[in-house]
């Protein structure tokens, strides 16, 4: 993901604020649901897939709790090296991709497009396969970076959150994709969208994971862009109010992906995680101009239903891009790489329909 500093100043009137009861800069105000979380129903099998936690496919909750924070940090270390796009490393991460949705029992397809390959596992809906969600993340790095947190969190996290997701049932289909060429524009996902479009697919939401994986509880560990408080003065009160920690998850939504957004701040809010959302008008959506870019605006770009799920890259991650120092897998905080995960999958699962 590439950001600049002028960024979020230009989101002004279409940015909300959700944090603790949430709330919004356009007017509508969402609590979470409260409540503890849903449990199995007597006499059902519960596996225990993490060898921890109870987890189960029974709702968002159980199958949240399926998420194993090991597994991300050994994909993150896996998937982390440094090289340069179509060596060896690449074309490994993008095998690993394949062959692990492949294991998991995904239908699993190539797609070329001419400068690279995605990688799209499929898990067909029962009643409504036709309708699609698609989870994803890109699966290259800039050369020479290793790239802990973009975007080996954010693959890793796809691949823990498709290891959990293939144990439930679903109306809508489950497509989980691996792009190629995300720090080159989002090439890939382009590629794939415009395709998408073409087909007439009904994708009826699209998440993108970008940076998933930094994260520091120090006072001024978050950064923000000039003007920043005049732009969104509710958002900036709530950083003010924390002390400007880097703790959170932030949402970029549109108006059409908001009550999903607003699932992850529920289930965000549900493990203690905040979760800020930065929604969208469509003017903005179109501009684009120096937003936070990832590979959900090329599913918007197509007029698809898209949102980004990222702990905000350069504006608290010192070591992003590996401008100053190595994106290294030392570097982050698995734990709250899991609670982010954690959070995308309940959102996910909601609009995937449990049966
Ligand atoms: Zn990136």
């Amino acid at each position: 993901m590439r950001c600049s500093g002028s960024t979020w100043q230009r989101l002004a009137l279409g940015a909300c604020l959700l944090l603790g009861t949430a709330r919004c800069g356009q007017g509508f105000t969402m609590r979470p649901e409260g409540g503890p979380p849903d449990r199995p129903t007597a006499g059902a099998e519960v596996p225990n897939l993490d060898g921890g936690e109870r987890c189960g496919p029974y709702s968002a909750e159980t199958l949240m709790q399926c998420v194993d924070g090991d597994r991300i940090e050994q994909d993150v270390r896996a998937i982390a090296k440094p090289g340069p796009p179509s060596n060896t490393h690449h074309l490994a991460a993008r095998t690993r991709c394949a062959e692990r949705l492949s294991a998991l029992g995904y239908a699993v397809s190539l797609h070329p497009y001419g400068t690279g390959t995605n990688v799209i596992g499929t898990k067909p809906g029962f009643s409504k396969p036709q309708q699609q969600v698609i989870l994803s993340a890109h699966y290259d790095h800039l050369p020479g970076c290793p790239g802990a947190d973009d975007n080996a969190s954010g693959l890793a996290a796809l691949l823990e959150t498709a290891r959990v997701l293939v144990t439930a049932r679903f109306d809508r289909s489950l497509l989980i994709a691996c792009w190629d060429e995300g720090e080159r524009g989002q090439v890939g996902s382009a590629a794939y969208a415009r395709e998408a479009r073409a087909r007439d697919d009904r994708i009826v939401g699209m998440f993108s994971y970008e940076a998933l994986g930094y994260a520091s509880s120090e006072p001024n560990s978050q950064r923000v862009p000039d003007r920043f408080e005049e732009a969104f003065p509710d958002l900036a009160l709530a950083l003010l109010e924390s002390d400007y920690r880097a703790n959170f998850l932030t949402v970029v939504a549109e108006t059409a992906t908001e009550p999903v957004a607003a699932a992850v701040v529920r289930h965000g809010q549900a493990l203690g995680l905040p979760v800020y959302v930065l929604s969208l008008t469509e003017r903005q959506k179109v501009k684009q101009q120096g937003l936070p870019r990832s590979d959900h605006a090329s599913f918007w770009d197509a007029g698809f239903p898209a949102l980004l799920l990222t702990d905000t890259g350069s504006f608290r991650n010192p070591h992003h891009h590996c401008q100053t120092t190595p994106d290294a897998p030392a570097t982050l905080d698995y734990q709250f790489t899991a609670m982010t995960t954690r959070a995308g999958l309940g959102a996910a699962v909601e609009l995937l329909r449990l049966r």
